[in-house]
C-alpha cells in the first residue's frame, strides 16, 4: 500500500512512523508513507496557504490552491488512492472503516489546520473521517491514528504474536482478559482454567468472558451478539 501524507507540519509524524511495528511495515515495504508539506505547493509569493474567511468570523482558513495542486501532484504517483480529509465533520472511524481501507492499493490523506478548510476542497475529497466528536488542533494526530489502525490490518505486517485477529473488535465484541507470568502475584491469582492447558475449555472461557465484557463496558456494541443470558460464574 501507500500513503501520502499532505500536511503543513510534516515534522510531526516523524516519531510515530520511526518507531515500532510502522517502521518495520516500511522497512519490509508493506506499506510506503510519503510526507508532503502543503507549503510547498502554494503560489503565493510569500508562501501562505491561508487567508481570512470570507463573510468575517474568527481565524484562519486554508486556501484552496496549494492543497489542490499537492493532491494532483500527488496522485501521478498514487494513481487511484482514495482521497481521504480529516475532519471532524466526517464519518466516525472505527475499526471495519480499517478493515476496508486497509485493502486498498493505495490513500492520500489531507490533514487539516487552522479554523478550517475552504468548502470547494472537499470537491476533490473521496471519504471525509473524524476520529471522534472532539476538536482537535490540526488533522495530524487524527491521520496518525488511521494509518497506525490501517498499517497493523496488511497481511503480514502483524506477527503471529501479536496478531490482530483476536483483539477486540473483529467480532464486534470486547476482548477477553489476560495474563502473564507470575500465575500469582501480591496474592491475586491467574484464573486455574488458564492454566489447565485445555484449550476447548480455554477458549469457551475466553468467549464468555468477551461477552459478558462487552455487556458491562460497551452494551452499545452488543447488537452483534445474540445470546446474552450467560452468567458469569467463572472468575
Ligand atoms: N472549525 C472546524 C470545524 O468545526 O469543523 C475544525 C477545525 S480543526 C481546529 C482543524 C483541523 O483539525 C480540521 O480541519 C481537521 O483536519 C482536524 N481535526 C480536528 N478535529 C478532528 C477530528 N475529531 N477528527 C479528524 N480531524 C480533526
Amino acid at each position: 500500500m501507500r500513503i501520502d501524507v499532505l500536511t503543513l507540519f510534516p515534522g510531526m509524524f516523524d516519531a510515530v512512523f520511526g518507531e515500532s511495528i510502522i517502521r518495520r511495515a516500511i522497512g519490509s515495504k508493506k506499506v510506503s508513507i510519503n510526507l508532503h508539506n502543503i507549503r510547498d505547493y502554494t503560489k503565493d509569493k510569500h508562501k501562505k496557504v491561508d487567508d481570512k474567511p470570507f463573510g468575517g468570523g474568527p481565524g484562519m482558513i486554508l486556501g484552496p490552491q496549494p492543497v489542490f495542486d499537492a493532491v494532483e501532484s500527488v496522485k501521478k504517483k498514487n494513481r487511484n488512492a482514495t482521497v481521504i480529509l480529516m475532519s471532524p465533520q466526517g464519518k466516525l472511524f472505527a475499526q471495519a472503516m480499517a478493515h476496508r481501507l486497509s485493502g486498498r492499493k493505495g490513500i492520500i490523506i489531507i490533514s487539516g489546520h487552522y479554523e478550517g478548510i475552504d468548502e470547494r476542497i472537499r470537491d476533490i475529497v473521496d471519504e471525509e473521517i473524524s476520529i471522534g466528536n472532539y476538536i482537535l488542533t490540526g488533522g495530524e494526530l487524527p491521520a496518525m491514528v488511521v494509518i497506525d489502525t490501517i498499517v497493523r490490518l496488511i497481511p503480514g505486517v502483524l506477527g503471529d504474536s501479536e496478531s490482530s485477529k483476536y483483539e477486540s473488535f473483529p467480532f464486534g465484541l470486547l476482548e477477553y482478559p489476560q495474563y502473564t507470568r507470575p500465575a500469582i502475584y501480591n496474592k491475586m491469582k491467574v484464573p486455574d482454567i488458564l492454566l489447565s492447558g485445555n484449550h476447548r475449555l480455554i477458549n469457551l472461557w475466553r468467549r464468555k468472558k468477551s461477552i459478558l465484557r462487552t455487556i458491562n463496558k460497551r452494551p452499545d456494541l452488543i447488537n452483534n451478539i445474540r445470546q446474552l443470558e450467560i452468567k458469569d460464574t467463572t472468575r
